[in-house]
């Protein structure tokens, strides 16, 4: 097949994409337009979480679309209230509003701190995130990102977001006036470098708020759905948030996400929040068959053994390469390099031939790994081979 120019110059140029067009993709591999195959090591950013076109996500849609597709959020639709009964049967939050990304349903747990913050702290309405922070590209949860530059791209930023450094519990202290309402963070930073809060951390952040009356929110966008060995990653410090956002790996790969809170802060009233396509059963029949299939019997267990796999894989190459070791937890990990040849790494794993493999440089120092969690120890050993044999071929 070939690359058509005139369909890229039809194209907003928002990044750097190269000559490729995916045509197909299956598990853990994706093939472009000239039949070369690649093995994803990056699943459209932790989306893919079954890896491409799972039968099971395939058939949920295929026989939901001949069903009912959009009947609007004015009414009910049963998957919407199935998928809400299995996220809330499964953590510990009373209800669900479905959103169709990470940086909607961040805006919308914005907006009910918010709410919650008028109705029960006076007015206070600032949240305290953090710095290297990622929470989306809308307006507000761009502000709320601690991502640098971004707060002056498309100023004036929307107000109240003031930074703590994260695994530092005294720079959260510092920054709580009587203005402040929450504290939102990431419980892994993954555009960051997949920098995970400490469990420690995270237990502290929880009595601090708890006594200062201040809500908790946990950005699990990336984290969620298993990807980092449990389903949810605040489960892995026992706590408690009020306020939970998933997305990404939520729908398999299609648009769907979900802004869930306890009862208690559940203070939204007739026409705060909306939406015309949330929570449409197209979508959430979708995120049920995803949610099944994580929660079968087994399913996280291989994960958890094939996160062990990937990470001693990635601490051999480091030891082999005098790099800086591997962190991250499950299906969400990093390996730390000596040094920044992170994107010369990517792009001659993806040039590779004759088969290629497709990786992530958050920072030019640091590769980010987020395999589909049903990906085989086969496929682990032989990106673990060809990574060796790339950084060898980039080091020459
Ligand atoms: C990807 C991501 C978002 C944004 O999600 P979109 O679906 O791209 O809007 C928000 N928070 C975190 C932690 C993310 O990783």
């Amino acid at each position: 097949m070939k690359f058509d120019q005139s369909g890229v110059d039809a194209l907003m140029e928002i990044t750097a994409r190269p000559e490729l067009v995916f045509v197909r993709g299956e598990g853990s591999w994706l093939e472009d337009h000239n039949g070369k195959r690649y093995l994803d090591l990056v699943q459209g950013w932790a989306v893919t979480c079954l890896g491409h076109c799972p039968p099971a996500l395939v058939e949920a849609i295929t026989e939901q679309a001949k069903v009912l597709i959009n009947p609007s959020p004015a009414f009910y639709n049963q998957p919407s209230m199935d998928l809400a009964k299995r996220i809330t049967g499964a953590s510990c939050f009373d209800r669900v509003f479905f959103a169709n990304s990470g940086a909607e349903a961040n805006e919308g747990a914005i907006k009910l701190a918010r709410k919650w913050g008028r109705v029960k702290r006076s007015g206070a309405y600032k949240i305290i995130t953090f710095e290297h922070g990622f929470h989306g590209r809308t307006l507000a949860t761009m502000s709320a990102s601690g991502k640098p530059g971004w707060d002056t791209l498309y100023a004036p930023q929307v107000d109240g977001f003031p930074k703590a450094r994260l695994n530092d519990l005294d720079s959260v202290k510092a920054l709580i006036d009587d203005q402040t309402v929450a504290v939102m963070l990431e419980p892994v930073q993954g555009e960051a470098g997949v920098l995970p809060a400490s469990t420690e951390f995270m237990q502290a952040l929880r009595e601090l708020t708890r006594q200062q009356g201040l809500l908790l929110i946990v950005d699990e966008v990336q984290t969620g759905m298993g990807r980092t060995g449990k389903m949810f990653a605040y489960q892995h410090s026992g706590i408690t948030p009020d306020i939970m956002t998933l997305a990404k790996g939520i729908g398999g790969g299609v648009p769907l996400a979900a802004l869930c809170a306890r009862e208690e802060v559940c203070v939204f009233q007739h026409g705060d929040q909306g939406g015309t396509y949330n929570g449409n059963p197209l979508m959430t029949a979708a995120g049920i068959a995803v949610f099944d299939t994580i929660n079968a019997p087994g399913f996280m267990d291989s994960v958890n053994e094939r996160a062990q796999q990937l990470s001693t894989g990635l601490l051999a190459l480091s030891a082999k390469w005098g790099m800086k070791g591997e962190r991250g937890l499950g299906m969400l990990r990093a390996l730390m390099m000596d040094r920044a040849d992170g994107a010369a790494i990517v792009e001659v794993a993806r040039k590779r031939s004759p088969q290629g493999m497709l990786l992530n440089a958050p920072r030019a120092d640091v590769l980010r790994f987020m395999p589909a969690l049903n990906i085989s120890a086969d496929e682990i050993d032989l990106a673990l081979a060809w990574l060796d044999e790339i950084i060898a071929q980039v080091r020459a």
